[in-house]
């Protein structure tokens, strides 16, 4: 099985948006592979990733389900557009979730994640009702294979969540925290938070990012790490005292492409001196 230790650091990469060659000199043994919306899984994608991904005797821990018409523009628009929220997407995108968990299975990968969307407050909510039952899908689904279904925190306080998982109640159901996604949302403090949530993690990403402006419609900006509001230090600390052992994948989402990946890089060397 897995030859990767604890909090060993791993990087958050995407299928065809990024080059996988590119991703293998980065000095990281496993990430967490997105697979776009747009991507056809045809039995020649899943073998070539098979392929590849034994070649450089590199692991995939969490395979990344995104999907078609999703748009982080602003706040109101993520609310429209992201996860199992929108009610007219939302049979596609079950659809597509089964696929990936097929296709995680056929690498070995043993999880895969999502952004579910803004999960309701208000329990008596249709999409409340709809996306708990839609999760329970993908939960059963995932678990034919072994698999956890990991939910990324961001888009509700944490308290929220904890609730919405005691409705889920399923055992395979599990969280990808996501420290900046709390404070780009104005959601939360993410070290409370992470304290709350440790029960429940499968896997964590390493971003930061500041508050957004208290418009309740603009997004905070993402930051390179160790410069913004997270407190990465003290974040690599608090995974240590609340007895993570799973991995920590960097994540970079900066639009310029060049600068993703240069920063993606050089936050290999930061997160490791850290830990
Ligand atoms: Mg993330």
């Amino acid at each position: 099985m897995s030859n990767l230790n604890p909090l060993e650091v791993g990087m958050m990469f995407w299928a065809v948006r990024d080059t996988f060659d590119e991703i293998k000199t980065m000095d990281v043994r496993c990430g967490q592979l997105a697979i776009p919306g747009d991507v056809s899984i045809t039995p020649e994608f899943t073998a070539k990733w098979k392929a590849d991904l034994q070649a450089a005797n590199f692991t995939v821990v969490t395979v990344f389900c995104v999907y078609n018409g999703e748009d982080y523009a602003d706040i109101p628009t993520v609310e429209n557009t992201v996860g199992f929220i929108p009610p007219a997407t939302r049979a596609e995108r079950l659809r597509r979730t089964i696929e990936l968990s097929d296709f995680a299975a056929a690498l070995g990968v043993g999880s895969i994640a999502c952004h579910i969307g803004f999960v309701p407050h208000d329990k008596t909510h249709p999409n409340y009702i709809a996306v708990l039952d839609m999760v329970r899908r993908v939960c059963d689904h995932a678990a034919t294979h072994g698999q956890t279904f990991a939910l990324e925190t961001g888009q509700e306080p944490a308290e929220t969540l904890l609730e919405f998982f005691k409705d889920v109640n399923r055992s395979n159901l599990k969280i990808n925290f996501d420290p900046a996604n709390l404070i780009l949302y104005g959601s939360d403090e993410p070290l409370p938070a992470l304290r709350l949530l440790a029960p429940h993690l499968a896997s964590v990403h390493a971003k930061d990012g500041d508050w957004p402006p208290k418009d309740n419609k603009s997004l905070g900006n993402e930051r390179k790490l160790g410069e913004g509001s997270v407190n990465i230090p003290a974040f690599i600390k608090t995974l240590k005292e609340v007895g993570y052992q799973g991995q920590i994948f960097i994540e970079r989402e900066a639009f310029d492409p060049t600068e993703r990946i240069t920063d993606m890089r050089s936050e290999v060397p930061y997160l490791k001196a850290l830990i």
